[in-house]
Order: C-alpha cells, then sequence, then structure tokens
C-alpha cells in the first residue's frame, strides 16, 4: 500500500504545475473575463503531450495511464478549471471512446490528430430534455442504404464549436430491443456534416474559457461506417466512460480545492486586520486546516479509484465516491476561500472568485451528487 509518486509522475506533476504557474495563471483572467477560448494554451499543452498522456504510443499517445492524466488535470485545476475540463473533456469523453470502442480505420482516421492537441473530440449524450435518466434520449438514428440519418438535439456539450473541434461522437436510438427496450448505439459525426448545426456558446456561471453548445441534427447523414463500434452497445459504452471519467473530474475537484488553500495561505500571510495578518488567528488557521485535510481525503479517494481501475479491478463505487468527495470538498473549499479573501473574494480579479464560480458544476457535470448517491447504494446491494 503506497500511495508516493514514482519519478515519472512526479516529473509529470512538476511540468504541468510549472505550465499552470507560468502559461495559464498570467493570461487565463482575460480569457475568462471575455468568454474566448485559450487556443494558445491548448496548443502548447499539445506539444506537451497531454492530449496523449493515456494512450498507446502505437495511436500516437505517449503510453502513459489514466492515472498521469488524473494527475496533469489536478495540477491543471489548481489555477484554473476550464483549461483543465477543456483537456478532461478532449481525453476522457473526446478521443477515449474512439480508443476503446472505435475500429482500427476509425482509430487511424481519428486518434493521430486528436492525441496531439491539433483537434477535439466531443461526447454527446445529454439532451435538452434528458441529463440523469441518459436511457430516455431521444435523438435517432435510422440506416438508410449505406448511412445513418440522424435526428435530434444534445446539450451541453464540451469543446463541440472550437474551431479545432473535429468531431461528436452522438447517442442515439437505432432501434428496439428483444425486451422492448431503446437500442441505444453512439455514432461519429465529423464536425461540418452537413444537418448538423451548432448553437451560439451558453452564458455560463463558471468555466467560461471552456467551450459548451448546443447542438441539433437535422436529417444529417453520416456513412454507415460512422457506427462506433457494435450497434446496441451505446448504452454500455457510455456507462464506461463516465466511471472512468468520475476519476479524472475528481481530480480535476481536487486539484481546485488545493488551489483554494494555495491562494489563502498567500492572502492570510498578507491581509492586515487589527494590527496583524489575519493568519495568525486561529479561526483562519483552523479553516486552512480543514481545506487541506478535505483536499487530501480527497486525492487519497482518486488515487485509490484510479489504482483499482489500473489493477483491472472493479472501480464503479470508488470513483463514484471520488467524484462524491472530491467535488463536495471542491465546493466547501471553495466557499472558505472567498470567505478568508472578505470583499476581495467576490472581486473577479482574485483566483478563488473564478473557483467559487468553477466549483458547483463538479456537484453536477458527469453524474450530479445524487446519482452517485444511486450508484454507490445500488453497488451495496440497495
Ligand atoms: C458546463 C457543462 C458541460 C457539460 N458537458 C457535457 C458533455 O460534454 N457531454 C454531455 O453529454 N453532457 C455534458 N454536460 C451535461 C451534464 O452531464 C448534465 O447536466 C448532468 O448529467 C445532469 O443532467 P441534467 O442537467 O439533465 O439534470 P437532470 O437529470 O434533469 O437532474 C435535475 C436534478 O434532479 C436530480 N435527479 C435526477 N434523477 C434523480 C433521481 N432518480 N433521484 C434523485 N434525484 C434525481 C439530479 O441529481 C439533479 O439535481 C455538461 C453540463 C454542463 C453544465
Amino acid at each position: 500500500m503506497d500511495f508516493r509518486l514514482d519519478e515519472e509522475q512526479q516529473a509529470l506533476r512538476e511540468s504541468v504545475r510549472e505550465f499552470a504557474r507560468e502559461v495559464v495563471a498570467p493570461t487565463i483572467a482575460e480569457h475568462y473575463e471575455q468568454h474566448t477560448f485559450p487556443y494558445e494554451m491548448v496548443r502548447q499543452m499539445g506539444k506537451m503531450g497531454l492530449f496523449g498522456l493515456p494512450f498507446a504510443e502505437e495511436h500516437g499517445g505517449m503510453g502513459g495511464d489514466y492515472f498521469a492524466l488524473c494527475l496533469a488535470l489536478e495540477e491543471l485545476a489548481r489555477v484554473d478549471s476550464s483549461v483543465a475540463i477543456t483537456l478532461e473533456a478532449a481525453v476522457s469523453l473526446g478521443a477515449m471512446p474512439i480508443y476503446r470502442f472505435g475500429t482500427e480505420e476509425q482509430k487511424a482516421q481519428w486518434l493521430p490528430k486528436l492525441l496531439s492537441g491539433e483537434a477535439l473530440a466531443a461526447f454527446g449524450l445529454t439532451e435538452p430534455g434528458t441529463g440523469s435518466d441518459a436511457g430516455g434520449t431521444r435523438t435517432r438514428a435510422v440506416l438508410d442504404g449505406d448511412e445513418w440519418v440522424i435526428n435530434g438535439s444534445k446539450a451541453f456539450i464540451t469543446n463541440s464549436g472550437t474551431d479545432i473541434t473535429a468531431l461528436v461522437t452522438v447517442t442515439a436510438v437505432t432501434g428496439t430491443r428483444p425486451d422492448g427496450g431503446k437500442e441505444l448505439s453512439t455514432i461519429i459525426v465529423p464536425s461540418g456534416t452537413p444537418g448538423f448545426t451548432v448553437a451560439p456558446g451558453y452564458s455560463k456561471v463558471g468555466w467560461t474559457a471552456s467551450d459548451t453548445h448546443e447542438l441539433t441534427f437535422d436529417d444529417c447523414r453520416v456513412p454507415a461506417a460512422n457506427l462506433l463500434g457494435e450497434r446496441g452497445r451505446g448504452f454500455a459504452q457510455f456507462l464506461r466512460i463516465l466511471d472512468e471519467g468520475r476519476i479524472a473530474i475528481a481530480a480535476l475537484a481536487v486539484g481546485l480545492a488545493q488551489g483554494c488553500v494555495d491562494e489563502s495561505i498567500k492572502y492570510a500571510k498578507e491581509r492586515q486586520a487589527f494590527g496583524q495578518p489575519i493568519g495568525n488567528y486561529q479561526a483562519i488557521q483552523f479553516k486552512i486546516a480543514d481545506m487541506e485535510m478535505k483536499a487530501h481525503t480527497a486525492r487519497l479517494a482518486y488515487y485509490d479509484a484510479a489504482a483499482r481501475m489500473l489493477a483491472g479491478e472493479p472501480f464503479k463505487r470508488q470513483a463514484a465516491i471520488a467524484k462524491l468527495h472530491a467535488s463536495t470538498v471542491a465546493v466547501d473549499n471553495a466557499r472558505e476561500a472567498t470567505q478568508i479573501h472578505g470583499g476581495y473574494g467576490f472581486m473577479n480579479e482574485y483566483p478563488v472568485a473564478r473557483f467559487w464560480r468553477d466549483s458547483k458544476i463538479l456537484e453536477i457535470g458527469e453524474g450530479t451528487s445524487e446519482v452517485q448517491r444511486m450508484i454507490i447504494a445500488r453497488d451495496l446491494g440497495m
């Protein structure tokens, strides 16, 4: 039992930490304020190999693993979550379905540009009328000769409308199962396909430098060969992708929680009240000690879930626990960090304001906290 990082993992963490401090920190506030996508940062992250971290070298990846991705996400989110979610969605939701379930032709066509960060893929599961209950998918795809004809819409899809978005994988009803239930399949829809429309970006509370759109498919035709994996396996595919994704979101949440500790210590040492730094007061010290405790235990939870996943053991419950705990901790720490900053914590010029605005979505995206509790209870036999 050893959760210490080896030399390679420490080196990765150091290089991402340096990138986050030197490249992301100085300019991200401007992107956040103006709701612009940080293309230059994405380009540099591509050069660092971050988009290829958990993929085999034969497909253009770095030959690392999912834990390496998590370490990178934690370090990015310690400084900014829009950049971190851009990487998380591109890798764990965008490229991973093609890597896990794609044909050799699909892998050869898409993975080299996705794993280098030259292009981004998006994951289209949520719809305007259904999110947690993904089985309620209404988007339909009908096979017409050698083409799928897709009709429907998807909501809140990350990385779906950037200048470098290459495709979205869309979950659609493709028929009826023998038991009368919906047959769900996943289909690759390249950007620019006629009938595929990307709405203007949402006005969001947080993650404002990340790219999120509603998508519409209106008699959108793609080749039959764009089916991802087997027909009727859509449900099983997205469950697998979301189980893994929860560990990545937990890592991102730990990063935000730790960033709150960093900023609070800095501020508490500088800010004077009643003749001394506020960090001299035990009330402030205890807040920061509690924040550190929460970030640390949430980190152990995601390390454990990742270790089980990489060992090929069941990890569904541990991934849900990690995501539930880390997102709760992120919200708690963002609230306390804001409190420590007093009125300045409510000003957008301070990083904690971004942390506060970015924390809430962690209790919602890739499965709400209620859904995580449902998964844990079900796994306990309830
Ligand atoms: C910024 C952003 C980015 C996103 N990116 C993506 C993406 O890239 N791809 C993608 O497919 N989706 C994406 N999503 C969608 C996200 O995963 C969903 O919003 C989330 O899963 C919740 O679904 P919903 O919004 O439909 O809420 P609902 O499912 O409508 O839930 C509403 C409330 O009811 C609760 N609830 C639902 N069912 C139950 C139940 N049985 N018992 C108790 N409570 C219940 C929920 O927990 C929640 O509190 C994104 C969302 C946002 C906001």
